[in-house]
């Protein structure tokens, strides 16, 4: 059986950067991915960081950017607003285009990557290294098997290989929201800024985003959070937002997936093999949002478990390095948001709006791009504080 460095599962942002990274690292490395062509279909509103953040991983190029996100506005239920102008904030991608780029760089790091490989199953860590299976659905489900030194799962929301480690286990409801999102045609033109709107008749325990792409089209799409009484479907309150806001708009494309929100995980490393991006909970658990931390997990991955590669040490209690920079560098900001989405779903209307004008006090006294998000919370509370009980409920 052929056997080689690092095996990854999952061609998306999160396996396509670890997979460059380690490959810059001299190391071979063999990535699948299920789907026939990366990146397609898409499941993203495509919003991600700022052009300089966005260099740090790969250079730009005007195939992947569809245009800047100079700043953003937030609507509470009652119309109360704030906003706030940021050039060059953030970046619309169009993210088949973004996720094929990064790929790209992967493979000429000396990446093989395999489409319409699906994995389905990884043997325990013996002999110094992992089994992986699977089937080649390009050729009539022909098998497929391989051995790494190490496994990376960046296989996203769903992780199985999550699940076949005992990393984590499939979301129970309440966990994941369920999105779904329209590219609409003849959006009004304005301002390149993202607009979201929270409050419970637009999308309960949620928000919905309209995001600018080119042409007078944008991603317009809502999160709803699925609990047993939630009577009725993303798409009814999707249908809703799109029949009051934008009227004259046709459908151009629809995108349907799951966000995550969850909590960090216990450990997202296990002898011989790693978690990484979605699959190792690296979202932001407030907003949903991924791609960026998909990249700088994979990032960390790539420092600290090119180094437990090249000293041959590859036991969970090594590739924990991992998860410690991860931890140092994102995960314990998101273990503060995952408290503050929790506090987010108890929040009444009333209350959302009160959030929002607090937001706008806050916002009006501090620097561009210096927004300090928890303090806000905080000034909430603090003028409102029938908000403190529930706060104490929701963040201990
Ligand atoms: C509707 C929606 C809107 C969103 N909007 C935004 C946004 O605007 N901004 C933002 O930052 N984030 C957004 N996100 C989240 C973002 O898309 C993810 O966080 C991000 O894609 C995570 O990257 P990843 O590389 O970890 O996983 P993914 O991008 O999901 O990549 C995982 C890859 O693994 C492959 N795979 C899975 N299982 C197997 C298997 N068994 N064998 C082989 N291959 C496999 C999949 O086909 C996929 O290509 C959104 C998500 C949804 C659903």
């Amino acid at each position: 059986m052929r056997a080689v460095d690092v095996f990854v599962v999952g061609a998306g942002p999160a396996g396509s950067y670890v997979s460059y990274a380690l490959a810059k690292r001299g190391f071979e490395v063999f990535m699948a991915e299920k789907r026939p062509e990366v990146g397609v279909p898409v499941r993203c509103g495509e919003a991600a960081g700022s052009l300089a953040e966005l260099e740090h991983f790969l250079p730009l190029s005007d195939d992947w950017i569809a245009g800047p996100i100079d700043g953003a506005r937030l609507f509470g239920p009652s119309g109360v607003r704030v906003e706030r102008h940021m050039p060059g904030v953030g970046t619309q991608l169009h993210r088949d285009r973004f996720d094929q780029a990064l790929a790209r760089q992967a493979v000429e790091a000396g990446v093989e990557l395999q489409t319409s490989l699906q994995i389905d199953s990884v043997g325990a860590f013996e002999h110094g290294g992992r089994e992986v299976r699977g089937r080649n659905l390009a050729a009539a489900g022909a098998p497929f098997r391989m051995r790494a030194r190490l496994l990376l799962g960046a296989d996203g929301v769903e992780s199985l290989v999550g699940q076949w480690l005992g990393l984590r286990r499939a979301f129970p409801v309440g966990d994941v929201h369920s999105a779904l999102q329209y590219l609409l045609d003849q959006v009004p033109a304005g301002k390149r800024y993202i607009d979201l709107y929270a409050g419970h008749a637009v999308a309960p325990g949620g928000y919905a985003w309209v995001f600018p792409k080119q042409n007078g089209t944008a991603n317009v799409g809502l999160g709803v959070h699925v609990t047993a009484k939630l009577r009725r479907s993303a798409r009814d309150y999707l249908d809703d937002f799109v029949r009051t806001r934008f009227p004259d708009s046709r459908i151009l494309d629809v995108t349907a997936g799951g966000v995550s929100g969850p909590r960090s995980l216990k450990s997202m490393v296990t002898d011989g093999a790693a978690l990484v991006g979605e699959s190792g909970h690296t979202n932001n658990p407030f907003s949903g949002g991924g791609i960026m931390n998909a990249l700088e997990s994979a990032e960390e991955a790539g420092v600290a478990l090119g180094e437990a590669l090249r000293d041959g040490d590859l036991s969970a209690r090594r590739l924990r390095d991992y998860q410690k920079r991860w931890q140092a560098r994102v995960g314990r900001t998101n273990d503060l948001f995952f408290k503050l989405r929790n506090l987010f779903f108890r929040f009444d209307d009333h209350e959302i709006d009160w959030a929002v004008e607090s937001l706008q006090r806050v916002v009006a006294g501090v620097e561009q791009n210096n927004v300090d998000y928890t303090g806000i919370f905080r000034s909430a509370m603090l003028e409102h504080p029938k908000l403190v009980l529930k706060a104490a409920r929701a963040l201990w």
